[in-house]
């Protein structure tokens, strides 16, 4: 059984319901948590607004007092902006949220021409060699999860290719999870067997975007097939524990 559902967007960025539709959705399906995990924080369109940041807590706040049949965690899914592993997560907010998902978006674009055209152009249109990409990739994610508080990499390989024997060896070092995405399931059965052998963790997610899908963990899915332990997803029979 998935004790929770650690990534699901509401109207705060760019998803359908409101916090208290998704934490209904999943009491309904009888899960243990759920994270709300909006895009941001940054003002961007689509993303959770620095502004509305106080109103987005005190929301969580608020189920958490409806539904203590629930722990209702308070995230945020970051944007990796270029190659020197920026996110747009100012450490003020970071400190107060109980977990944070970092992904690359091609709908996000960087604050500066250099990222712009040394990053998101070459994921986007699939100019520069391959092998330059997935260094820069590599490298963007690695600096990503050193510099900032991160807990779990959000659909790897989703327009962003990397290197997943370094990504895994890194995330198995720092405690950060690697995500199956119910969404966005990028990684193959070859995919997860590299990342496996690194010894990281996995996380398995809808990454809603509207209420009926909260809970969807279809994702597993992949890692199943793979002959994989399920005892490394750290959401499977268990609670995770957010770094
Ligand atoms: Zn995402
Ligand atoms: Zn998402």
């Amino acid at each position: 059984m998935f004790s929770g559902d650690y990534h699901t967007h509401t109207v705060y960025s760019h998803g359908k319901g409101s916090i208290e539709d998704n934490v209904v959705a999943a009491v309904k399906k009888g899960l243990k948590a759920i994270a709300v995990t909006d895009h941001g924080i940054s003002g961007y369109p689509g993303s959770l607004n620095p502004e509305d940041f106080d109103s987005f807590m005190s929301d969580i706040e608020r189920s958490r007092r409806l539904h203590p049949e629930i722990k209702v965690l308070a995230g945020v899914e970051c944007n990796l902006l270029g190659e020197s592993g920026e996110v747009d997560l100012p450490k003020e907010f970071a400190d107060r949220l109980d977990l944070v998902l970092c992904g690359f978006h091609f709908a996000r674009l960087p604050r500066n021409w250099k990222d712009f055209f040394g990053f998101w152009v070459p994921n986007v249109t699939g100019k520069k060699s391959t092998a330059a990409r997935i260094a820069g990739n590599t490298d963007a994610y690695l600096r990503a999860m050193e510099n900032n508080r991160i807990s779990v990499i959000s659909h790897p390989m989703r327009s962003c290719r990397v290197d997943l024997r370094t990504i895994g060896e890194a995330a198995a070092r720092l405690g950060v999870y690697i995500e199956l995405n119910g969404k966005s399931m990028c990684l193959t059965e070859d995919d997860l067997k590299v990342l496996y052998e690194t010894g990281c963790e996995f996380i398995c997610s809808s990454d809603a975007h509207e209420p009926e899908r909260v809970g969807d963990f279809s994702a597993a899915g992949v890692y199943v097939s793979a002959g994989l332990d399920l005892s490394h997803i750290v959401n499977w029979n268990r609670e995770p524990e957010f770094r």
